[in-house]
């Protein structure tokens, strides 16, 4: 055990929801350039403390030290970006008619909930709670039941950079109860959240009395596409990174990997050999690539879908089982299932773990079709050498990211999120303020038209 996490429920989400509403006051009319020196510092605090919150959230959650090492300089990148955007934040148009002046500006709308995931949850919650606090809102944050650790660090983090009381405010608690009460609280205006596509449903439901402004990103089942013409070096380094970095438990994992039948043997046979190598232990050893994973349910969860594609007829090229070696933890090996089809639930469902799908595809037409014959539509990676063929196909793939040519390489001014299942609105850059944001219109008569005159 590392540590004993208190379970907060209605009571404690509506005392940090006043908080925020009360701080709100405040906040809101804090100049852009001070918030902005306030974003900066926790940026400055976390990277100062980042060695620490790489193990924290290695100690959290089984992630191998060497991603979370890069997910806290991320999570300072992500606060340096939001901080710099933070005085124009409000910026609008101006939109001139006749007689007329219009112009829009934004306003934060209100404290807002932030509801996050277990599986890089230090980054995830910076994703979320920068914007948030750029454009002038307040925050009341649920983190996940199985990762609570390094959000109560975040807040002192935030505290400790002179952020005001009640600006930041965390309960730790279960989903169904504390999760619950947030999304239903009248005094939160909207809900950030990420995580599963039927959490999202739900809180959907909840919010629904209370008008709740929901964004979600969901789950996925991200297609890698190669075809023939492809760099096959490159496009396997990056299939390989896709699914068994971050052991596996990342939303634009590309777990699905369709390739041309012309080089589906050679390509997967490649594979299988570099599945087999991937380095499985202790996550705290910065050589270790694939660590334990969060939870024995999750494990659990993972390990069923081996039964799964073997009962569907589906080949076990690699993996596919618990270490020998490493009997105690969460650990399970890097895995590889071949010869499957776009019917078996291995290709359909997200397992959410090291978990890879290989997919034999004969025609263009046949890969599209494949490749969106599923409900998710997060990200997917597209392999080829053939500029107008990648331009076609990226546009009709149904995800919100396509790469070409490329694994995921963020830009953070780009847009994040995903089509169907896999989610609703965009994060990054402008997108998030449009989220956190309310758009006003200021209509000024210029002079003296004629106003209709009723009763006269
Ligand atoms: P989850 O949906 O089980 O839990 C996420 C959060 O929701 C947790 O904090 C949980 O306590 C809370 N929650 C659960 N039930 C709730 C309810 N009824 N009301 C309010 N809150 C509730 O997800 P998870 O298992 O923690 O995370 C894995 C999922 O997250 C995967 O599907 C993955 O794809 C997704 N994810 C998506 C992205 C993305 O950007 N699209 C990023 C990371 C993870």
């Amino acid at each position: 055990m590392l540590c004993n996490v208190s379970s907060g429920g209605p009571e404690e989400v509506d005392a940090a929801a006043r908080a925020a509403k009360e701080a709100f006051v405040d906040w809101r009319e804090t100049a852009g350039s001070e918030r902005k020196q306030l974003l900066h510092r926790v940026a400055d605090l976390i990277e100062a403390n980042g060695e620490e919150i790489a193990l924290l959230e290695t100690f959290d959650t089984g992630q191998p030290i060497r991603f979370m090492s890069k997910a806290a300089a991320r999570a300072a990148e992500n606060f340096r970006f939001f901080a710099d955007r933070a005085e124009s934040a409000s910026d609008g148009l101006s939109l001139p008619a006749a007689g007329h002046l219009n112009y829009t500006l934004r306003q934060p709308i209100g404290p807002v909930g932030i509801i996050t995931p277990w599986n890089t949850p230090f980054m995830l919650s910076t994703w979320k709670m920068a914007p948030a606090l750029a454009t002038g809102c307040t925050v009341v944050h649920k983190p996940a039941e199985w990762s609570p650790v390094t959000a109560t660090r975040l807040a002192e983090l935030v505290h400790e950079a002179g952020i005001p009381p009640g600006v930041v405010n965390v309960v730790n608690g279960i989903g169904e109860t504390a999760g619950r009460a947030l999304t239903e609280h009248p005094d939160v205006k909207a809900i950030g959240f990420v995580g599963d596509t039927r959490t999202g449903r739900a809180i959907m439901r909840q919010g629904a009395e209370t008008l709740k402004r929901v964004h979600f990103e969901l789950g996925g089942k991200n297609p890698v596409v190669v075809f023939a013409d492809a760099d096959l070096d490159r496009a396997l380094d990056a299939t390989v990174f896709m699914i068994y970095s971050l052991n596996g438990e990342r939303c634009t994992s590309g777990s699905r990997v369709l390739v041309e039948r012309a080089v589906y043997d050679e390509f997967t046979g490649r594979l299988a050999e570099r599945v087999k190598r991937i380095r499985l232990g202790n996550p705290f050893d910065p050589a270790t690539e694939l660590g334990p994973l969060i939870h024995p349910k999750h494990l659990e969860k993972v390990q069923s879908y081996v039964a799964a594609g073997q009962e569907e007829g589906a080949t076990l090229i690699a993996g596919g089982r618990c270490p020998e070696h490493a009997s105690a933890g969460n650990y399970f090996e890097a895995t590889l299932f071949g010869d499957a089809d776009r019917s078996m639930r291995i290709a359909r469902e997200e397992v959410f773990g090291p978990f890879l799908t290989a997919i034999p595809f004969d025609s263009e037409a046949e890969a599209l079709e494949v490749a969106n014959d599923v409900d998710y539509g997060l990200a997917a990676y597209l392999w080829t050498r053939d500029v107008s063929r990648a331009h076609a196909f990226a546009q009709r793939l149904e995800a919100g990211m396509v790469w070409v040519n490329s694994e995921n390489v963020r830009h953070l001014p780009t847009p994040f999120g995903g089509m169907k299942a896999s989610g609703i609105g965009r994060d990054g850059g402008d997108y998030s303020f449009d989220f956190y944001m309310e758009t006003k219109n200021i209509d000024i008569a210029l002079g003296h038209h004629p106003v209709p005159k009723l009763g006269k």
